[in-house]
């Protein structure tokens, strides 16, 4: 396998997106009718399907909602990655994202990889993909 075959095919809309976080921003949206924030980006709200939706760079700060070790994964590239912790995290400005966490030893101790719910946790890019790790001392 080559290249970065993790990334979802970028179309036009998705493309600001995916080009903000090969710069290291993490964007998401923001909807000037209702106000609420969404993640995957949309091109209309998702909360009350208004197109005035806007292009926000998020603080990259979130808290850890759920999460799972993921020990087989027979598609790249997590097979290359395994284990590896699977997560949904709250974004400060209120989505929720699928992601995944970086942790030392997904491994150790079995499920115990030393997260636990409502943990902070900052944005990291990995190759151009936004993960997330712990914040120190948090
Ligand atoms: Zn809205």
């Amino acid at each position: 396998m080559t290249g970065r075959f993790d990334l979802p095919e970028a179309d036009a809309f998705t493309r600001t997106y995916w080009d903000a976080a090969a710069e290291g921003r993490l964007l998401i949206r923001r909807c000037g009718a209702c106000g609420r924030a969404h993640h995957y980006p949309r091109e209309f709200c998702p909360h009350c399907w208004s197109e005035d939706v806007t292009w926000e760079t998020a603080s990259g700060r979130a808290t850890l909602y759920t999460w799972s070790v993921v020990h087989r994964n027979d598609l790249p590239p997590f097979s290359d990655r395994v284990p590896y912790v699977a997560a949904v995290v709250e974004l400060a400005e209120g989505p929720r994202m699928m992601t995944e966490i970086v942790v030392a030893a997904p491994h150790r101790d079995g499920e115990d990889v030393g997260l636990s719910g409502g943990a902070d946790l900052e944005v990291v890019f990995r190759e151009g993909v936004p993960v997330f790790r712990p914040v120190a001392g948090g």
